[in-house]
C-alpha cells in the first residue's frame, strides 16, 4: 500500500533560519510545511522533510516546491513579483502578496508610499547622478533601492569624493539625510489574512558594522508616547500596505524625540527572535497563524526582560562542541543554532536570556553568546 502525503498547508520559499524557526510552531499547530531550499542541507531543509531544492527566481522550481499548498510565504524578500502573480493566478495565496512585498524589496517604492501616507521618514530623494546628492546636501546616506542587506548597499557620504563607490553600483539609488539617532528600534505586528492585528512591544536593536548584534525587549526607558507612536506606525503600515504575516518596521529614535522609519521587512525578523523564549506567542507562530487565517496569539512578554544576542561566525569553528560549554556556563540561556557552516560574520545562531533584572539578563546572554562566538567569556 502506498501512502500519498496530504497537501502541505503552507509552502515556505527560502531555506534560511527564518524558515527553520517556523517548523517548531508548525509542528505544535499541526500545520504541514513545504519548502523551496537553495540546497539539500541548508538551514531549513534540515528540519522540513517536504523540501525541494531549487531557485526562488525559477518559476518551475517555485511551482514544484509549492505543489498543492494553498498558501505561500517567505524566508526572504527576493522572489520576483511576476512569479508571485503567476502563483496567485494558479490559485495560491501569496502572503504577503506581491503588492505589499514590493515595499520591502524596493526602498524607493517604500519611501514614496510611506511619504504619501504621512508616515515619518528621514528626508530623502531619488538620485540619478552625483550632483543630485550634492544638491541634497551632506552628510548623507546613499542607498541602492534594491538588493541591500545587513548594511550592504548603504554608504555614508560626507563629500563628493564618497560618491564614486555608490554610483558604481547597479540599479536606482536614493539619498537620505544622515539621521542623528539615539538608537534603533523595531516595531513588529502580525496581521492575519482575516485583518486581525496584534503588535509586539517595541524593542531596541543594537547594530555592529550594519549587522544586528543584540536586541533588548522591551526597549529600555522608551518614552510611552514614542512607543505608542512606533506601534501606531507599524499598524498603519501593515493595514495600508495590506501586509499578511509578520511585519517589522525598523525605526530610528532621534535625538529630538521622534521616530523615523528606516526600512520594512515582511516576514519574521531578527529583532523578533526574543519572542520565541520571551513572549506568550512567538513571531514565528504568529506568522503561521496570520498566513493561514488562524486567530492570532498574545504578544505579552513572559518575563519583564528578554535579551537576544546573535551568534556571528567568529573564532569558534566547532559550534556543536562549544554548545556544551555555553550550556554549562549558562544553563538557563536558550541556545538556538541554525545548522549553518561557520563563516566570519555570518549569522549562525542566537541566544536568548529572560528575567526580571535587565543587567543580569544582559550579562548572561552576552556571556553565553561570547562562549559560542569567541570561545571565551566576553
Ligand atoms: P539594510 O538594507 O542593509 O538593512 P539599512 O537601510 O537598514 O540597510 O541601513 C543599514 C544601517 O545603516 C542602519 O541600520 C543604520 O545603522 C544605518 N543607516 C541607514 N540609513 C540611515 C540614515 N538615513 N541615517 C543614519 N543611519 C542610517
Amino acid at each position: 500500500m502506498t501512502h500519498e502525503a496530504p497537501a502541505p498547508d503552507v509552502a515556505v520559499i527560502g531555506g534560511g533560519q527564518l524558515a527553520r524557526m517556523m517548523q517548531p510552531p508548525a509542528i505544535a499547530l499541526g500545520l504541514r510545511l513545504a519548502l523551496l531550499a537553495e540546497g539539500p542541507d541548508v538551514s531549513a531543509a534540515q528540519v522540513i522533510g517536504a523540501h525541494r531544492v531549487g531557485s526562488h527566481t525559477d518559476l518551475d522550481d517555485l511551482r514544484a516546491a509549492v505543489g498543492d499548498a494553498p498558501v505561500v510565504t517567505f524566508d526572504h524578500e527576493h522572489v520576483p513579483p511576476e512569479h508571485l502573480r503567476t502563483l496567485a493566478a494558479e490559485g495560491h495565496e501569496c502572503r504577503p502578496g506581491p503588492d505589499a512585498l514590493i515595499h520591502a524589496q524596493d526602498k524607493l517604492v517604500m519611501r514614496r508610499r510611506l511619504t504619501e501616507l504621512g508616515v515619518p521618514c528621514p528626508r530623502w530623494a531619488e538620485v540619478g547622478e552625483p550632483s543630485d546628492v550634492v544638491t541634497f546636501g551632506f552628510p548623507a546616506i546613499v542607498k541602492t533601492a534594491r538588493g541591500g542587506y545587513d548594511g550592504k548597499g548603504v554608504w555614508k557620504a560626507e563629500s563628493e569624493a564618497d560618491l564614486e563607490e555608490p554610483f558604481r553600483a547597479e540599479g536606482e539609488l536614493l539619498v537620505e539625510e544622515l539621521v542623528p539617532f539615539r538608537r534603533e528600534l523595531s516595531a513588529q505586528v502580525a496581521r492575519s489574512a482575516t485583518g486581525e492585528m496584534v503588535d509586539y512591544p517595541v524593542v531596541e536593536s543594537r547594530q555592529v558594522n550594519g549587522v544586528c548584534s543584540e536586541v533588548i525587549a522591551p526597549a529600555p526607558n522608551l518614552d510611552p508616547a514614542l512607543e505608542a507612536r512606533a506601534r501606531g506606525i507599524a499598524r498603519t503600515v501593515a493595514e495600508e500596505l495590506g501586509v499578511v504575516g509578520m511585519l517589522a518596521v525598523e525605526l530610528f529614535e532621534t535625538d529630538d524625540d521622534r521616530v523615523l522609519v528606516n526600512e520594512l521587512a515582511m516576514r519574521p525578523h531578527n529583532t523578533g527572535h526574543w519572542s520565541i523564549d520571551g513572549a506568550v506567542t512567538s513571531q514565528f507562530e504568529n506568522h503561521l497563524r496570520a498566513v493561514t487565517g488562524l486567530p492570532l496569539g498574545s504578544t505579552t512578554p513572559r518575563q519583564p526582560w528578554a535579551v537576544m544576542v546573535n551568534i556571528l561566525g567568529g573564532a569558534v569553528e566547532d559550534l556543536e562542541a562549544q554548545r556544551a560549554v555555553a550550556l554549562a556556563a549558562e544553563p538557563d540561556v536558550k541556545v538556538h543554532l541554525y545548522g549553518k557552516a561557520v563563516k566570519p560574520g555570518r549569522k549562525v545562531g542566537h541566544v536568548t536570556a529572560v528575567g526580571d533584572d535587565l543587567e543580569d539578563v544582559l550579562r548572561r546572554a552576552r556571556r553565553s553568546a561570547s562562549l559560542l562566538t569567541d570561545g571565551v567569556e566576553g
